[in-house]
């Protein structure tokens, strides 16, 4: 059977079971997590999240790049125009892994690595790339850092082992820029 099929079938299950159409937009635990592509480490799965729990965008590496920086942009300009807000019980997770995919780019391509990090190819090199813990202190480091990201979140670095499902906190949750609403 032709995979399309395979998941018109189970969506059908899905619309006809246990779909809710009560679900809002907005998450209803106030979090985002920008993670990693690789299907190994989808946020649904290993934090065991709920419809509906969290919002999640991912990318190679999970890595905090002027694409994720625009979509954070974004989803402020979202969230105030729903009447919601930014503050600490906000959470911004960014989840990085053992074993990902990124140090491949990084190996083989890693010209098209830096233009998608939006940085030189001597920069690339400063990105901590083959080490998921020095990398994801880096990234929360980087959203402190640009007043582009909106200040309220409580942000926090996590990184998954693929090896043993678990997960270490890289960075501990703290408010991303403590003097902005
Ligand atoms: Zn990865």
């Amino acid at each position: 059977m032709d995979y399309i099929d395979t998941l018109m079938r189970r969506n059908a299950e899905f619309a006809g079971e246990g779909f809710n159409p009560s679900l809002r937009m907005m998450p209803t635990s106030k979090s985002l997590i920008i993670g990693c592509v690789d299907p190994r480490v989808d946020p649904m799965d290993i934090f065991k999240l709920a419809p509906g729990e969290a919002a999640i965008f991912r990318n190679v590496g999970g890595r905090v790049n002027p694409s994720v920086v625009e979509t954070l942009r974004i989803l402020r300009t979202v969230t105030l125009a729903a009447g919601g807000n930014i503050g600490p019980d906000s959470n911004l997770i960014v989840l990085h892994h053992t074993d990902c995919g990124i140090k491949r780019c990084y190996c083989h391509e890693p010209r098209l690595l830096a233009e998608h990090m939006g940085v030189t190819a001597a920069e690339l090199d400063t990105l901590e790339i083959n080490d998921p813990y020095k990398a994801v202190a880096l990234d929360v480091a980087a959203l402190r850092a640009n007043a582009d990201v909106p200040g309220g979140y409580a942000v926090s670095g996590l990184v998954y082992d693929v090896a043993t499902g678990k997960i270490e906190i890289g960075v501990p949750s703290s408010r991303l820029r403590p003097d902005e609403g």
